[in-house]
């Protein structure tokens, strides 16, 4: 953020504490009353629009449910967000009743992240893209009081983030040609797998570009034999790693996988929460930190640096979420090796203004907060 900015943010912090202002860039249901010096939490459902059906190995999709929450103190607003693909086991219903029973207004410090993480486990143990939505607009309250964006907190350089993948699902031969010409602007193309025809997937891109890939199977390779198969098979193709190749009950396969495989193997549906690293590190070379996974940005920080500490790669991936919430993951990548940063991209709704791509690489911004400006205040 320059001078000029900065000020202009410390004026309207000011100006915001003299006299309480009530954003409403949408017209959610709010359940608690505004307090001077407490947090009000508020929330609205919102269905993400896929640009292209989402096929993969196990599902297919043209919608993702979302749920839009916002948190203000004294005239500030931190945005966050929550994203449910069906196969997480959340809803808009268990979101929003989650949601429902979290009150905020009682932690009369906001910089209380880790009390407020307790509080939210001590409501229910899962529900963790509800928890990610409440800790996402709690990361981008926090940075905008200080008048800083999240990277620059953890002292992390921006300009090491990496470039982002593109994803192109699994899809018939001709949607897959124009998925790869859709791709043209990114440095890695990460390709979706665990049907019949993968090879021929990837037989297709070969064709068309020689940029590397990298690969998802979704869990959808059973046999131990195959897997491998397939990872020297795809070695030979420029393939930088193959993410959850087997189903994530099959840890001694994926661990006698990993031994044998020339190319890095990375945990996804696998790895949840902080302690997976440890378990992770065992059977996968790496690991896929998501917030909707790992209840946002506060537990997502901590498994990069464990995940560095025990030697592991670290990826950061998203679901398909507006820029909200890719741009709040955003704020990590100067830890990771890879990312996968595409969910905004895929999406024909994005309400937000944040993480922007360049040369194939990701821009943070230099904003405070999570860097993020509703589309709404732009125009
Ligand atoms: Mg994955």
């Amino acid at each position: 953020m320059n001078r000029r900015n900065f000020l202009r943010n410390t004026a309207m912090g000011a100006m915001a504490i003299a006299s309480p202002i009530s954003f409403s860039a949408f017209g959610e249901a709010t359940k608690q009353t505004g307090r001077p010096g407490r947090m009000k939490l508020s929330f609205e459902p919102y269905e993400l629009q896929l640009r292209h059906s989402f096929n993969l190995a196990k599902f297919s999709r043209t919608t993702t449910p979302d749920v839009q929450v916002k948190i203000e103190l004294d005239g500030i607003t931190g945005y966050g967000e929550a994203s449910m693909p069906p196969y997480l086991g959340e809803s808009v219903e268990s979101v929003t009743k989650f949601l429902s029973q979290v009150d905020l207004s009682q932690f009369a410090d906001p910089f209380r992240i880790e009390d407020i993480h307790e509080y939210m486990e001590s409501i229910a143990p899962n529900n963790r893209a509800a928890k990610a939505s409440v800790d996402i607009a709690l990361h981008d309250l926090l940075g905008k009081i200080m008048g800083q964006p999240w990277y620059k907190i953890w002292g992390l350089d921006p300009t090491k983030a990496p470039s982002t993948s593109f994803t192109i699902g699994i899809d018939k031969a001709d949607v897959v040609r124009q998925k790869v010409d859709e791709a043209s602007p990114y440095n890695v193309i990460k390709v979706k797998m665990g049907l019949d025809n993968d090879k021929e997937l990837v037989d297709i891109i070969r064709s068309k570009t020689d940029r590397p890939i990298c690969v998802d199977a979704n869990q959808g390779w059973d046999d131990k034999e195959k897997a491998l198969e397939m990872c020297h098979w795809l070695a030979e193709r420029n393939c930088l790693f193959v993410e959850q190749p087997m189903p994530k009950e099959k840890l001694d396969e994926t661990a006698w996988l990993r031994e044998r495989s020339p190319l890095p193997i990375v945990a996804d549906e696998f790895f949840q929460r902080l302690p997976d690293v440890r378990r992770a590190a065992g059977a996968y070379d790496g690991i896929n930190i998501k917030l909707m996974k790992s209840t946002g940005l506060h537990e997502a920080y901590q498994m990069a640096i464990l995940a560095r500490a025990l030697g592991m790669k670290v990826m950061v991936g998203c679901m398909t979420e507006t820029s909200c919430a890719v741009t709040a993951a955003a704020q990590i990548a100067p830890l990771v090796d890879w990312a996968d940063l595409d969910g905004n991209l895929l999406i024909a709704n994005d309400r937000f203004d944040g993480i922007k791509i360049e040369e194939g690489k990701i821009i943070i911004p230099d904003r405070p907060g999570i860097g993020v400006v509703p589309l709404s205040e732009l125009s």
